[in-house]
């Protein structure tokens, strides 16, 4: 199957896993039993989320604590440009608060953090050291005050896992948000996961340069370990980078379709939302033979104190780093924002899709793709600095991208590719009168895309 092909395309575009050519290759993917292959599973995880590590509100195990408890089965706490490990340090993304007095901290380990009087960006409060003891009694924070100043112990990433990772119940991975930009602003955040060393933002002139260098980078500094690399939240903080920059990096093979971030800016009524980001990069893909880009479902939390935007299920054998990174490579995963699929299969030509009803109400699927013979050109807009939002360049294309194929009223419902079709994907929503279009439709779910 092609997207067996795909998936050691990527694990060797990534440089990942030394292991990958001991895979067996699936001979279907799509829940089918045969004698030689597992039982597969689905598995509900984040990628993308924050802690007290860099700017997320939460300490660590508070945060962990709570995926545990809310059903997923694994996340990454990926933080900013740190990993957590045992290296004693008192800085971090965002801030620098050493002590005066470095003599208490001797035999320590870990990073310390201040707890601030006031509240601002990305400070310690008593209200997040409450917030622990409050679920883990008084013996979980530890503190050293030195002068006026409280030190908080942050917990390392061995510690969390010690603390909260069980067998085939809830699994850890490592990894960071390596964060930065481009001297006029425009963000390039990527996340690297199932890494612990972290490198230097690469700093370069584009958001093009700076992605492909950190690619480059961390194909090499990775090399043969078992890994996942993906572009972040595209439109946040505002159109930082267009699609455009992953039609010419077709190395970069995971992006985030949903992303609780995005900056509390409208997007331009001519500009991409991230649907639409997603088709215009998979019709060159597709258009090209290149393989296609897959999209990932995260919630880039900080605050705690809403609930978690997006997510994404993994279809894998077993709850294990590898299964899950060789599946999401492979594309065998969905992001949802509220809504399940009971079934995807796609035998190669059609695509056939159950949605898992979660209550009464209507029901839509919608078969999304884009024709051979579709319009590729685009044209640039440019968008003054407004109150909210700063001044950029903005790609503009065609409405022939990413067009409903054929909608479905109703719960299952399959699409056969035409001749003229370059890949079809399926979103299911539950209609609402006030349901939203691209990614902001909720509660809905998207397949990846097959061709
Ligand atoms: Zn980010
Ligand atoms: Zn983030």
């Amino acid at each position: 199957m092609s997207r067996n092909v795909s998936r050691r395309d990527f694990l060797k575009a990534t440089g990942a896993i030394a292991t990958a050519a001991a895979v067996t290759p699936q001979s279907m993917l799509f829940g089918v039993e045969t004698t030689t292959q597992a039982k597969k599973h689905w598995f509900k995880g984040n990628l993308h989320m924050h802690t007290q590590w860099s700017d997320g509100h939460p300490l660590a195990e508070w945060a962990v604590d709570w995926y545990k408890s809310n059903g997923y089965h694994f996340i990454c706490p990926s933080d900013h440009n740190i990993f957590q490990s045992n290296e004693l340090r008192f800085d971090g993304f965002g801030f620098s608060n050493p002590p005066s007095d470095s003599a208490a901290f001797e035999g320590e380990d870990s990073l310390w953090k201040v707890v601030s009087p006031t509240a601002g960006w990305p400070r310690l409060l008593q209200s997040h050291i409450d917030q622990m003891v409050e679920k883990f009694g008084a013996d979980s924070v530890r503190t050293i005050t030195v002068g006026d100043q409280t030190y908080v112990r942050m917990a390392t990433y061995d510690e969390l896992e010690a603390q909260f990772a069980e067998p085939g119940k809830f699994l850890m991975i490592p990894g960071y948000e390596q964060t930065g930009g481009a001297p006029n602003g425009q963000q390039v955040h990527v996340n690297f996961i199932n890494v612990r060393e972290i490198f230097a933002y690469i700093q370069a002139q584009t958001p093009l340069e700076i992605l492909e260098r950190t690619y480059a980078k961390g194909l090499e500094l990775y090399e043969g370990q078992d890994y996942l690399f993906f572009a972040n939240h595209p439109l946040w903080r505002y159109y930082d980078f267009s699609p455009n920059d992953l039609i010419a990096l077709p190395q970069i093979r995971v992006f985030e379709l949903n992303n609780n971030a995005m900056g509390g800016f409208d997007a331009h009524p001519e500009g991409w939302k991230p649907e639409k980001f997603w088709d215009v990069v998979n019709a060159h893909r597709a258009a090209h033979g290149q393989p296609l880009m897959w999209g990932l479902g995260t919630d880039d939390r900080h605050s705690y104190e809403v609930p978690p935007k997006a997510w994404c299920v993994v279809r894998a054998a077993s709850l294990c780093t590898h299964e899950l990174l060789a599946a999401i490579a492979a594309g065998d995963f969905y992001a949802s924002n509220g809504l399940d699929f009971e079934e995807i299969q796609f035998d190669g030509k059609t695509l056939g899709v159950k949605i898992d009803v979660p209550s009464e109400g209507r029901y839509r699927i919608e078969f999304i793709g884009t024709k051979k013979d579709y319009d590729s050109s685009s044209r640039v807009i440019h968008v003054e600095k407004g109150e909210r939002n700063p001044a950029r360049k903005i790609d503009v294309y065609s409405d022939d991208i990413g067009v409903v194929l054929q909608t479905v009223e109703g719960t299952e419902g399959s699409y056969t590719l035409k001749s003229d079709d370059l890949y079809v994907r399926a979103k299911i929503v539950k209609v609402s009168d006030d349901l939203k279009p691209d990614w902001e439709s909720e509660p809905a779910a998207w397949t990846q895309p097959y061709a």
